[in-house]
């Protein structure tokens, strides 16, 4: 895949503009020259082919010489809800989600949960989701909202056979069977996945969730840390549709 950029604003004109770390990452790392092709991407769903026109000190212009609809994502609308583990677990977690096409993620406030989704880790957080983007080929970029309670997420889901609301939970139903039903019904076109802290979600948070019609889902006799559960998860859901 050719280098691609991230512009932050929308690419409307002819021209585009890449400042800070993109400007950055084309001039110092990859060391472009006038002439160069790239692609530059907005979030928007289209890429578009472009050439360095100007390197400045921290800015670089690129001409648009072509914009193309270009759909990478899943054929269903996939939203992980995660307890966000510490320290660079979260980074590597958003990478791989944001490669596995979910389209968002809500960092969880449970009662056992240990990192707090504060301001400054979801804007670090949010240029993982650029650099993986840039790095996949996604045009889209996974939406990265901020943090919710556990049963505020789990109320506003509704479960339905379109709609797929599982818990990973130890001791939930095995997840090949419920994989087997859902597909038995091949209507399935939003899937709503919760992942737990280190601690595990409490009993009151399961009940809830049950209450509301969630599924819990098993995912096998060892115990996954949070980003192994929640890409296991992301990678098998990814599948249907
Ligand atoms: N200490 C907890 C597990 C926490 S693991 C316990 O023993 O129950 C962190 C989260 O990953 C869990 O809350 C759950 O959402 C998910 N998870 C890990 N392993 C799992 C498994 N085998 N089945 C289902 N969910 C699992």
């Amino acid at each position: 895949m050719a280098d691609r950029y991230f512009s932050e604003k929308a690419i409307a004109g002819e021209t585009v503009l890449l400042e800070a770390a993109e400007a950055h990452h084309l001039m110092h790392v990859m060391r472009a020259k006038a002439g160069d092709l790239v692609v530059v991407f907005d979030g928007s769903g289209s890429e578009c082919q472009a050439r360095v026109e100007r390197l400045g000190r921290s800015t670089v212009e690129l001409a648009v010489l072509s914009r193309d609809a270009v759909d990478r994502e899943l054929p269903l609308a996939l939203t992980v809800g995660v307890a966000l583990p510490k320290g660079d677990r979260q980074k590597w977690l958003v990478e791989k989600l944001t490669e596995l096409g979910v389209g968002r993620l809500v960092p969880l406030e449970t009662k056992r949960g240990v990192a707090q989704p504060i301001q400054s880790a979801l804007d670090r957080l949010t240029r993982s989701v650029v650099e993986a983007s840039k790095q996949c080929g996604r045009n889209r970029l996974m939406q990265l909202d901020a943090g919710q309670s556990a049963s505020s997420f789990f109320s506003a889901a509704a479960p339905s056979p379109e709609e797929l609301c599982w818990l990973a939970h130890p001791g939930g139903n095995r997840i090949a069977d419920e994989i087997a039903l859902a597909q038995s019904r091949r209507n399935v076109r939003r899937i709503v996945l919760a992942v737990g802290p280190e601690g595990g979600f409490t009993d009151e948070e399961v009940a809830l969730a049950a209450d509301l019609g969630w599924q819990r889902i098993d995912l096998g006799p060892r115990i996954l840390r949070i980003e192994t559960a929640a890409i296991a998860l992301a990678a098998i859901c990814g599948q249907f549709g």
